[in-house]
């Protein structure tokens, strides 16, 4: 039987703090993103290890990297594990780089143990997950997602986004042909740290992702009237200020009542004319919220809107509703999160379920496969900073509920 199947622990540490001193800064984080030369640099790190390991090394047209440990019929189907290799600029060691080391340490794991498996077991790094150039760029071209369009709009330079692409050794009609297909996916596991705190609070091993939150993001402009601030009497004013005051006090309410799993934010506020002595005439608000169930993130839509409705109304100002952007959420798949439960159980390690708030590799997965994720605790939820940290017993967890979810992900019929 494989339950008493570990992980090589001290291995998988040690291939961490190797893989950070790549593009590694003086306070402990990592300066490595996506196509940057430190960037390349880990992934052949990645594919130097995977040689040493005897598992093969493949690369697709979007620079996606996989080691791969073959079954014996070539026309079998694969499970996929993996994360990220980038990171942000000056973002830490563990937020992606822990899940591509734990899948590599999986494959040495199964191929040392000598078994044979029904499945192709591959391990992968997906190209730009923080989205330097393009949001998910490398899970989203296996998927089939990427648009011709996006490519031609990345969100850096584009002379320097082709600069980057050629130092790869990528071209876009390679990103584009680089789609798996779904028919050869049996499944796709992701293990990543959680970057908040809601492991950590509870004392709990593991978090088992149930869903990756949808993203809506508005402009709302809320319209007044520009006056003298001196000569215009307090309650003569459209002051459109006021209306942004109003929808952020009521809207933080709202979603401490009604959607207490749900999160929102409002991050920018433009103000015109803009002056000490002008009451202003229109305020600009960039709004953003997050639910991670279909049905409240529709129901939180509706809600925040009609609250900016009824706000203008009870001031007399007008409203202007500009849409950016809605990705609506991802639920992950019940057999892969049953997997995932089932060996936390068999190591002893407890679990719970929670949605993530952040987007991961995993979303664009689910489109071509049965799809699950899961966390391990970051300590005082520090990410995407020099401060980022978890635990080596947390890491060598990571390792092992990812090498028994595999496993019993390859041998389900
Ligand atoms: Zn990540």
């Amino acid at each position: 039987m494989t339950d008493d199947l570990r992980i090589n622990g001290e291995r998988l540490i040690s291939d961490l703090r190797d893989l950070a001193e790549i593009g590694g800064t003086p306070d402990g984080g990592v300066n490595r993103p996506a196509l940057s030369d430190a960037d390349l640099a880990a992934r052949d790190w990645f594919a130097q290890r995977a040689t040493e390991a005897g598992l093969e090394v493949r690369r697709d047209g979007a620079g996606n990297i996989s080691a791969v440990l073959p079954a014996a019929d070539p026309a079998a189907r694969s499970v996929l594990f993996g994360s990220h290799l980038d990171t942000v600029p000056f973002g830490g060691r563990y937020d992606g780089a822990l899940g591509v080391v734990a899948a590599l340490e999986v494959l040495r794991t199964v191929r040392e143990a000598g078994l044979r498996l029904p499945v192709h077991l591959e391990a992968v790094s997906f190209t730009d997950e923080e989205g330097t150039w393009l949001s998910l760029f490398g899970s989203r071209a296996a998927a089939g997602e990427l648009t011709a369009e996006e490519l031609a709009q990345p969100r850096g330079m584009a002379a320097e986004f082709n600069r980057r692409l050629e130092a790869a050794g990528l071209t876009r009609e390679g990103i584009l042909a680089a789609r798996r297909d779904p028919a050869a996916v049996k499944a796709w596991v992701e293990v990543h740290i959680e970057q908040g705190t809601r492991l950590e609070d509870s004392g709990t091993d593991i978090g088992v992702v149930t869903g990756i939150v949808g993203i809506a993001s508005y402009w709302l402009t809320f319209v007044g009237r520009a006056d003298h601030a001196g000569t215009t009497p307090m309650n003569r004013r459209l002051d459109a200020l006021l209306g942004v005051a109003e929808f952020l006090r009521q809207a933080r309410e709202l979603i401490a009542n009604r959607f207490p799993e749900g999160v929102m934010n409002c991050g920018i506020v433009e103000i015109a004319p803009g002056a000490f002595n002008i009451v202003p005439a229109r305020a600009r608000l960039a709004l953003e919220f997050r639910h991670s169930d279909p049905h409240r993130f529709e129901a939180m839509r509706e809600a925040l809107l009609s609250l900016a409705l009824h706000v203008v109304e009870i001031e007399g100002l007008g409203l202007e509703v500009e849409q950016v952007g809605v990705h609506p959420p991802v639920m992950l798949h019940r057999d892969v999160l049953t997997a995932i439960e089932a060996a936390c159980d068999a190591l002893g390690l407890s679990s719970t379920r929670l949605p993530s708030y952040a987007g991961h590799d995993t979303q664009a997965m689910a489109a071509i496969a049965p799809a699950g994720m899961f966390f391990v605790p970051s300590i005082g939820g520090a990410s995407h900073s020099a401060r980022e940290a978890t635990s080596d017993e947390d890491c060598v967890n990571a390792g092992n509920v990812l090498l028994h979810a595999v496993l019993r992900l390859a041998s389900q019929p």
